[in-house]
C-alpha cells in the first residue's frame, strides 16, 4: 500500500522540494528525481522529521555527500535527506566533534588550523563524516574508525539519540552495522587528532593528493571504487586483466585511468552504470570465479536487475 506523507505536520518541520533532481547533488552527477527532497538545519530539526517519518512508516534515505551512492529508480518513492544543513565543528583539547554533515575536507582543514593533524590519509575522500561513519571509509592504511572517540546517533527503533562507543557500530572494511541496515542515523562523531607541525600536515596532505591525481580520474563525474577488494586483491586488478578499461554502456565507461572506477559522461543515465555493473560483476565472476561486492550503496534498480535475470 503507498503510503502517504503528512504533509501538514511536515511542513512546520523542515522546508522541503519535491520531485528533486538527485544528479544535481551526486558526484557522478547521475540520478532520479527524489518525491521529496529535505535538508535540515540542525540535528533538531533532522531528528523531528525523522520522529514524524518513522511513525506513519514513510521510507526515506539519509544522504551525506552523495559521493558514494547511485540513485537507479526514475522517481525515488520516498524522501531524500540531505545531511548538508548539520556543518558545525567545534575543538576540546584534541577532540573535535562535527554534525554528520561536515566534510572530511573541512574538518580536517579546520583541525590543520588548530595545529592538529594525523588523518591526512582521509583528506582527499568526498563527502560527509557521517557517510563516512556509516561506511568506515579509508585510504591509505588509514579508516575513519581508526580517529573517532565517540559517535552520535539516532536510533530508529525508539527514536533515542544517543553517544556511543564507535566499536558498537561494528566497522570492518568499508562498511558498518548502518551499512548493513541497522536503522541508524549519525547525527555527529568526534574525532581525534594528534597535535602536529602545520608544515608536516601540508606535505603529507600534497603527498595524498598527489598519489590519488596518479591513479584515480579525479575532476571526472564518478563514485569512487565501484566494487570492494576481494580477499585483498582489488576489484581494478581483475577489471584491468579482463581488458575492460573504457568498456561502456551508454554514458558510463569503465575509467581509463582505474579500471575499478565507472566514469559518467553527461547524458548518462544510473541505469547505464547499473547494467554496466552487472556486466563487469558477470564478466569477472566467469573468468576468475570471484563473486564482486559493491562498495557503493545502489538505492532501487529492480527493474534493471529483474530485466537481466530474465534474459
Ligand atoms: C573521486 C572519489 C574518490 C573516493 N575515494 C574514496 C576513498 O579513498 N576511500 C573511501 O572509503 N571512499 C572513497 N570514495 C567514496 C566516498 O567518497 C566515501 O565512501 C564517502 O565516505 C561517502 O560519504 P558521503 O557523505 O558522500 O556518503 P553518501 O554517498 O551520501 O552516503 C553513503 C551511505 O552512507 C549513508 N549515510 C550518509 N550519511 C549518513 C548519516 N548521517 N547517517 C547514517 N547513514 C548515512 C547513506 O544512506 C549511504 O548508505 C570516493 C569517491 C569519489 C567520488
Amino acid at each position: 500500500m503507498k503510503r502517504e506523507l503528512p504533509i501538514a505536520a511536515l511542513r512546520s518541520a523542515c522546508e522541503y522540494k519535491e520531485l528533486f533532481d538527485l544528479s544535481r547533488i551526486s558526484t557522478m552527477r547521475v540520478g532520479g528525481l527524489a518525491r521529496y527532497f529535505f535538508k535540515p538545519v540542525s540535528k533538531e530539526e533532522l531528528c523531528r522529521l525523522l520522529d514524524i517519518l518513522d511513525e506513519v512508516g514513510y521510507p526515506y534515505k539519509l544522504i551525506g555527500g552523495a559521493s558514494n551512492t547511485l540513485f537507479c529508480d526514475d522517481v525515488y518513492e520516498g524522501a531524500v535527506i540531505s545531511t548538508r544543513g548539520l556543518g558545525s565543528i567545534s575543538r576540546e583539547g584534541s577532540s573535535f566533534l562535527c554534525e554528520a554533515g561536515v566534510s572530511l575536507a573541512s574538518l580536517l582543514s579546520y583541525a590543520a588550523g588548530c595545529g592538529y593533524g594525523g588523518a591526512e590519509q582521509l583528506w582527499h575522500i568526498p563527502g560527509t563524516l557521517g557517510g563516512a561513519v556509516a561506511g568506515n571509509a579509508g585510504a591509505h592504511g588509514l579508516e575513519v574508525f581508526d580517529v573517532l572517540e565517540g559517535v552520535y546517533i539516532r536510533r530508529g527503533l525508539d527514536g533515542r539519540c544517543v553517544e556511543l562507543s564507535p566499536e558498537l557500530l561494528e566497522p570492518s572494511y568499508r562498511t558498518t552495522k548502518i551499512k548493513c541496515g541497522a536503522d541508524i542515523t549519525v547525527l555527529g562523531a568526534t574525532v581525534g587528532l594528534d597535535f602536529s607541525n602545520a608544515e608536516d600536515i601540508l606535505r603529507q596532505k600534497r603527498k595524498f593528493a598527489q598519489m590519488r591525481a596518479k591513479t584515480q580520474p579525479i575532476g571526472e563525474p564518478s563514485l569512487g571504487s565501484v566494487f570492494k577488494r576481494s580477499d585483498g586483491v582489488s576489484a581494478a586488478f581483475y577489471i584491468d586483466k579482463l581488458g575492460l578499461k573504457g568498456y561502456r554502456v551508454g554514458g558510463a565507461a569503465i575509467s581509463d585511468k582505474h579500471a575499478g572506477f565507472i566514469v559518467a559522461e553527461r547524458g548518462a543515465s544510473p541505469k547505464d552504470v547499473l547494467r554496466l555493473i552487472a556486466i563487469i560483476k558477470e564478466k569477472v565472476h566467469d573468468a576468475f570465479g570471484i563473486g564482486l561486492e559493491c562498495e557503493i550503496d545502489i538505492v532501487g534498480g529492480a527493474d534493471v536487475l529483474f530485466d537481466r535475470t530474465e534474459k
